[in-house]
């Protein structure tokens, strides 16, 4: 459990602080990453293995876009040796990753990840957008995830040249666990009847992008730009008229009424996961998985 952890490894994240000032953790022997976010966590901790311990300084449950770090989660970030978050996500960590040292090695996935520019068709639609305009959901393609390892494995080999063999290795076989992820989507969606999914959040651009699909997207890319109820209902008669039978929410379910204009117009509704919290009793392989069977359903593949 992320609430766990983050609640019981803060705390002790925060004793090199107060023993040793700022100083790097380094120091101690064992190479402290903090991530922001659970994906990232996914990424660090495969990649880490055994030879590193992976702090999420977000607080479990949390919209990950709406991040705000205790003092706690500050001195996690401030005193470990590396630091994995994706700049343009979340402002918080954005304010708070200029105060690390030099110690303190920082990986923003945005320089290997490759992001795309949001996908909008209609932007003026939609309120609240404090974005840059560039879509941060990287994680739901396999293979910039196995990207963003590649370049943790590198950074972590700068700070500990003792484990580069480990980190190479670990990233290595992740890569070859995304890439059957990522063949297992191109055959599963390489054949169906319908090619557009309609999604409450609109996080899964990249999913689209790489497997020849096309998201609309009910609300934004941020989950707290929450559409008006007549928005919703025009989404769903639009999806309707061109074909599509499913609605995919996130876990958590539809907003803005949603559910009851779906069941009203005949569309069934499945969950699709944004990954954007750790999965209950799995983990992002499992999850990405089961997006991949709803999809599998819900578009009507062969
Ligand atoms: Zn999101």
């Amino acid at each position: 459990m992320t609430c766990l952890r983050a609640r019981i490894l803060a705390p002790v994240a925060a004793l090199p602080l107060l023993l040793v000032g700022c100083s790097a953790a380094s120091d101690d022997g064992e190479v402290q990453i903090a991530v922001t976010a659970y994906p990232l966590q996914f990424i660090a901790e495969r990649v880490a293995g055994e030879a590193a311990t992976v702090t999420n300084v977000a607080p479990a449950g949390t919209e990950p876009h709406d991040l705000e770090l205790s003092p706690s989660a500050v001195t996690s970030i401030v005193t470990s040796d590396v630091v994995l978050m994706l700049s343009g996500f979340q402002a918080a960590v954005d304010d708070t990753i200029g105060e690390v040292g030099e110690e303190t090695v920082v990986v923003d996935a945005a320089d290997s990840a490759d992001l795309l520019e949001e996908g909008h068709e209609d932007e003026g639609d939609h309120d609240g957008h404090d974005h840059s305009g560039v879509d941060p959901h990287f994680w739901l393609d396999p293979l910039r995830v196995a990207d963003v390892a590649d370049a943790l494995a590198a950074a972590l080999t700068e700070t500990d040249p003792d484990g580069a063999a480990t980190y190479e290795a670990n990233a290595a076989s992740l890569r070859t666990d995304l890439e059957t992820l990522e063949s297992e989507f191109a055959t599963g969606l390489a054949d169906c009847a319908d090619r557009t999914f309609v999604t409450s959040h609109e996080a899964f651009g990249y999913l689209a992008d790489a497997f020849e699909l096309t998201q609309i997207g009910i609300g934004g890319i941020d989950p707290e730009a929450e559409p008006s109820p007549a928005r919703v209902a025009e989404v769903l008669r639009e999806a309707r008229d061109a074909g599509v039978t499913t609605i995919f929410t996130q876990p958590g379910g539809l907003t803005a009424g949603a559910d009851a204009v779906a069941e009203e117009l005949g569309l069934t509704l499945a969950t699709l996961d944004p990954i954007e919290l750790e999965p209950q009793g799995s983990d992002y392989l499992a999850a990405m998985r089961a997006n991949l069977a709803a999809l599998h359903e819900g578009l009507q593949c062969s």
